[in-house]
């Protein structure tokens, strides 16, 4: 069977969308095309997210889609289930489902050619697991255009949180060396892109293999990438916070003022069941001396609601924490089990209804703070990096802050993808601020390394 064309469709997190880039550019180094959609293609690759509940139900209705969709078009071709969801039930769905060529977990990505080789001589192989290194090679990632890019600094997590699925999924934590970190940020901003992500499940708790550098030397040395406009990064945890790290934080500029520290309970009792590792004062405390170091930082959050146990009194503290701590932003999750997971296992059940109502009420405590620090916005001049046209109307533009904050803005002639723009800011929703274009910003110069 010749192999000539390839469709990747994407689920989940960011981590997965810099998954598929590298996987599509594996297939691109082997000489396949991208297709027109999932049904045409020669390979189709499922990169799947685990996260979400009915997670495989959700895998397993796709693979019936496209398993229907090719038969009517006489056109088998090959279907392969990466991501999350192939390292947890990939050698089960590959038994129960014919749809189903390969499995390829996210530990095993570079084997993409060999699993594509073994199917090509009539076997279905299931690549899973993770080595005590991970295989990754920056320069075989087909990044898309646009000024918004990804870079790995740490693959997989070791903190076990008893509601979390990612360790099973994606390993035990590897940093990588600071120095190909470094290399892919400059190659990357070289190349046009103007705001970097590091990722990282747990990204402040890098630490070098090579030389021990912790998290605030790899901002300091990543930030330098000339052509940079912004260094951001995404997950902190609460625990792994120093007045060190913090101190150089601060004081690097390019790094952006959006800071991402999920909280998850306010209720200690909460926080210790989930194995959280710190108390709802001692993130309070947190965000305070980040607040104090850092004084633009905006402060985003992620909230699981209903957990097992969970008391009316528990998550009234939740509320009173977010009232206290007023984030910029919330992602709230209604509790829901994973696989092999311990609070899966956990008594106390919250029912669906409650908890939905529950999270109801956050969200509307949420909005209003979101809408308060919104409007107090209104009349600053903002820089932001221009995504794309807005999704609602066509004369408007849409980009972000380097607080992540979402701005829609009139349009002009010339305007790409890409750029950056000054915005007066003019108007504030609870999710989005509104404003008007100044002028052009030039791209600033590079700081000497
Ligand atoms: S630190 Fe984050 S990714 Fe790691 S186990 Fe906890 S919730 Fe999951």
């Amino acid at each position: 069977m010749a192999l000539k064309t390839y469709f990747i469709e994407t689920w989940g997190c960011q981590m997965n969308v810099l998954d598929s880039q590298h996987l599509e550019g594996l297939l691109r180094a082997r000489g396949l095309e991208p297709a027109g959609d999932a049904v045409e293609a020669d390979v189709t690759l499922l990169n799947t997210c685990a996260v979400r509940e009915k997670a495989v139900q959700k895998v397993a209705s796709r693979l019936g889609e496209l398993r229907q969709a090719r038969q009517a078009g006489g056109k088998p071709g090959v279907i392969g289930l990466c991501g999350c969801v192939a390292e947890q039930d990939g050698a089960r769905l590959l038994a129960r489902s014919n749809a189903l060529s390969f499995v390829l977990g996210p530990g095993k990505m570079s084997q993409l050619g060999g699993a594509l080789d073994a199917v090509e001589a009539g076997q279905r192989p299931s690549v899973t697991g993770f080595g005590a290194t991970r295989d990754y090679d920056a320069h075989l990632i087909a990044r898309p255009a646009g000024g918004r890019q990804f870079v790995t600094a740490i693959h997989g997590c070791s903190q076990h949180c008893t509601f979390c699925v990612v360790p099973y999924t994606r390993g035990h934590e590897v940093s990588r060396p600071l120095a190909e970190i470094v290399a892919e940020v400059r190659e990357v901003a070289t190349a046009g892109g103007r705001e970097v992500t590091l990722l990282g499940q747990t990204i402040n708790a890098y630490r070098c293999p090579a030389t021990g550098a912790d998290f605030g030397d790899l901002l300091r040395a990543a930030a330098q990438a000339p052509g940079l406009w912004r260094l951001q990064y995404v997950t902190s945890h609460p625990k792994f916070f120093t007045d060190g790290m913090i101190a150089k934080m601060a004081g690097i500029e390019r790094v952006g003022s959006y800071l991402h520290v999920p909280f998850q309970s306010g209720a200690d009792t909460i926080l210790r069941r989930m194995h959280r590792g710190y108390s709802g004062a001692e993130y309070v405390a947190l965000a305070a001396r980040l607040r104090s170091a850092m004084p633009r930082v905006s402060l985003s959050t992620d909230v699981i609601v209903g957990f097992p146990g969970e008391t009316e009194d528990d998550f009234e503290r939740t509320l009173a924490l977010v009232e206290e701590v007023r984030f910029s932003q919330l992602f709230g999750f209604v509790y829901s089990p994973r696989p092999k997971t311990p609070a899966a296992r956990y008594e106390g059940r919250i029912s669906r209804a409650l908890a939905h109502s529950r999270i109801e009420r956050l969200f509307a405590a949420q909005s209003a703070i979101q809408l308060e620090l919104n409007q107090g916005l209104i009349g600053r001049d903002v820089e932001v990096l221009v995504d794309g046209p807005a999704r609602r109307g066509t004369t408007q533009w849409q980009g972000r802050g380097d607080d992540n904050r979402v701005v829609n803005f009139s349009g002009w002639d010339g305007i790409a993808a890409g750029a950056l723009a000054e915005i007066t800011i003019t108007g504030a929703t609870p999710h989005a601020l509104l404003g008007e274009r100044r002028a052009p910003v030039a791209r600033r110069p590079a700081p000497s390394a």
